[in-house]
């Protein structure tokens, strides 16, 4: 195939100060919680995106100093030589496919507390440090403000021998970077030359600029990446500041990378956005610079893309999330694939690998992060190693992927459901309207599956043990998923409630597929990421009078690692649903509800007519225990295996679901370690060159 005529703009060449991009994809710098703790992990990810197509791939941020430290995540270094050996190794992997390598140099000021260095972080002015327990940062005088201009003109120095192409000056993301600090009013209050007017807070921004194009802007592109709006009104970066900016700095960059802030509102989750949701706020910046401009928006579709450029929006598209989700989305679109493009569902699990400091996951994409570690390629698959043919289970996310992979290896599959349609949880989760979008999981897979000759797609079809083995297929799959509790075991409550007025208790199941709960309804939030809150919202948009109870201290806190919490606590409270923390179940009688608090055990009745618990789930296994019971008469029907997957196996996210079919289908017929399946970098040593240190 190749490619549509209309989309061969996205794939023409663009010159970045010195360097020149191969085509319009720019993999904007991004995190990934491997770093310079598992730096093959990390280079090997980012040479599969070159390899995918992207003409640019860029670092996450790499701290220039230990005074910004940036503990306990897990991001990149560059503090003095002996952190080269871990860049040259990325550097190398990206140029090998022909793409440009960029490095997002930081400084994070006040946003750091140093937890490694134990060096006091530095602010424009006295602050307190955001990951506070009672430290603060300093207020940094002149001479302090030389020094930092020191380390970052030695970082750029020390990037250009790493062999990077695009150095970048940082000053976004909200409180996260030193030089944004300096440029918002909020946390800059000198009362020198670098504080009060907007020309004195942009001195810095522009020294560090004028300093790095000095060091390195005849051999690399000098990229400035900025928030132009933090959506806070006059407290924060807004429009007329921005353009102020942007109009003073206009032509000093090589290359202008455009942003909201903060991250939350940059990562914008699909519940709270849709592709191209930046475009009104960093539209103007190309009215004002001759240097290309490159933006993010959660961009999968190839005529959107070729839209921003056409009419001016942005030069380059910017990626991080769908290059995360299908990083050969360039080649799919160059080749007249991108009906295979594996879409980003706006989910953010993969931000989590940042906060929670693991290698970053994809609800998507299930090989990122293990294409080192696990020799796991986006776009290439071992072949079948037996001639045996898949009953697949299940379809949900766990079977329709255990089904693709193993489709794509080779094997003949038979995937039945029991149900009238193919999706399992994720047929029901969307149907919550926040959640909508995550149905890519879904139409992905099934289009790609149902093109292929070596599957047969069955609906409506209920395996039973007979039925296996009157199928006579030499492995089954079983991806059954898994119910969620009605007894309100969970995290809080370690035995089923006793006191429980049955008909007043109804599932969150039964509520997504579609029946309704009497108002007031209170929702038992014992799960704390994404579906408790969902479900409030929905019940509270269709007009029911609306409680959440958690008995933790916040609801929904597993979000604030998906970057969805803070938009979650606005919809709840403008929706008017009631907010109730740190409180269990103490009885659940006709018309009412008991809580108990947390720490005290106080007692306080709530009025309400039914209670939907979103608490734990039991996986739904009894055809593998009904098979087990049958094992004797396994080798007469063929049967070699009966593997449980996803949910069935282990209750999980979507992404552990996906992840969970991907890995079976993968391991089938293959010599794996059990143990260890996994390779681990303890052989390399970092850096090389720490110097020896008597005490
Ligand atoms: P996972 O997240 O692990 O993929 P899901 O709950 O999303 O799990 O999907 C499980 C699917 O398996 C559901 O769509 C359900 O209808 C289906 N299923 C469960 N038991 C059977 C069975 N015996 N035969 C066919 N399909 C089944
Ligand atoms: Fe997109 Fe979710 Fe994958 Fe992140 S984890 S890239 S948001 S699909």
């Amino acid at each position: 195939m190749t490619i549509e005529p209309n989309h061969e703009i996205l794939f023409e060449p663009l010159k970045i100060g010195p360097k020149i991009t191969k085509n319009r994809f720019y993999q904007v710098p991004h995190c990934n919680g491997m770093g310079h703790r598992w730096p093959r992990t990390m280079a090997e990810m980012r040479g599969v995106k070159a390899e995918g197509g992207w003409g640019v791939v860029c670092t996450e941020e790499c701290s220039v100093h230990p005074t910004s430290d940036l503990t306990p995540a897990t991001l990149m270094r560059l503090w003095d030589d002996s952190d080269l050996p871990v860049h040259r190794l990325m550097v190398n992997k990206v140029h090998e496919h022909g793409a440009l390598a960029g490095i997002q140099l930081v400084h994070n000021g006040q946003s750091v507390s140093n937890y490694l260095s134990r060096i006091p972080s530095i602010a424009p002015s006295p602050a307190p440090n955001e990951t506070s327990n009672s430290t603060q940062a300093r207020g940094m005088d002149k001479e302090d403000i030389k020094t930092l201009r020191r380390w970052f003109r030695e970082a750029a120095l020390r990037s250009r021998e790493a062999g990077y192409d695009i150095i970048y000056v940082y000053a976004a993301h909200g409180i996260m970077t030193l030089l944004y600090q300096f440029l918002l009013k909020r946390f800059n209050h000198r009362t020198d030359e670098y504080g009060g007017s907007l020309e004195n807070r942009v001195r810095l921004v522009r020294e560090v600029l004028e300093d790095t194009k000095d060091a390195v802007g005849n051999d690399c592109a000098v990229a400035f990446r900025f928030a132009v709006d933090e959506l806070l009104g006059d407290e924060g970066m807004n429009r007329s500041e921005a353009e102020d900016i942007v109009g003073s700095l206009a032509e000093l960059p090589d290359l202008w990378d455009v942003n909201v802030a903060d991250w939350g509102n940059d990562s914008l989750p699909s519940r709270f956005g849709n592709e191209g949701s930046q475009e009104d706020y960093v539209g103007f910046v190309k009215s004002l610079t001759t240097k290309p401009v490159v933006g993010v928006g959660r961009f999968t579709s190839p005529d959107t893309m070729v839209s921003q450029i056409k009419r001016g929006v942005l030069d380059l598209i910017g990626a991080a999330r769908p290059s995360i989700a299908d990083p050969f989305l360039p080649n799919k679109i160059k080749e007249g694939r991108s009906h295979e493009i594996r879409e980003c569902i706006g989910c953010n699990m993969c931000t989590s690998g940042d906060y929670v400091a693991y290698p970053m996951r994809c609800t998507q994409n299930p090989t990122m992060g293990e294409e080192w570690r696990k020799g796991w390629h986006p776009e290439r698959i071992s072949p079948a190693a037996s001639d045996e043919s898949a009953l697949v289970v299940g379809g949900g996310p766990a079977g329709l992927e255990a089904s693709l992979a193993l489709s794509n290896r080779g094997y003949k599959v038979t995937l039945a459901e029991a149900g009238e349609r193919l999706g399992g949880r994720v047929i029901r989760e969307t149907a919550l309207a926040p959640l909508r979008q995550w149905n890519r999981v879904v139409d992905y897979r099934v289009s790609l599956l149902s093109a292929r000759a070596n599957v047969d797609l069955f609906t409506q079809s209920k395996i039973t043990a007979q039925s296996v083995l009157e199928l006579g297929h030499g492995h089954v799959v079983l991806a059954t998923g898994a119910s969620w509790r009605t007894d309100f075991v969970g995290i809080h409550h370690r035995f089923p409630l006793t006191g429980v007025d049955a008909p007043m208790v109804l599932s969150p199941d039964a509520v997504m597929a579609g029946e309704r709960p009497k108002g007031p309804v209170l929702i038992f939030d014992d799960d704390h990421y994404y579906l408790g809150s969902a479900i409030a919202e929905q019940l509270a948009t269709e007009g029911l009078k609306t409680i959440i109870v958690t008995p933790s201290a916040e609801v929904a806190g597993w979000t604030h690692f998906t970057l969805e919490y803070e938009h979650i606590q606005v919809r709840l409270r403008e929706l008017g649903v009631e907010i109730l923390c740190n409180q269990g179940i103490k009885a659940v009688g006709e018309g009412y509800v008991d809580l108990s608090c947390v720490f005290t055990g106080k007692h306080r009745r709530i009025y309400a007519s039914s209670v939907v618990p979103v608490t734990s789930r039991i996986s739904d296994d009894g055809l593998f225990h009904e098979l087990e019971a049958h094992r004797s008469t396994w080798e007469k029907h063929g049967l070699k295996s009966v593997t449980r997957v996803g949910d069935c196996y282990a209750p999980g996210t979507i992404a552990q679901a996906v992840y969970s079919g991907h890995q079976y289908a993968r391991n089938l017929d293959m010599p794996v370690d059990p143990d260890i399946p996994f390779r681990r970098e303890n052989d390399f040593e970092e850096g090389k060159a720490w110097p020896e240190v008597s005490v």
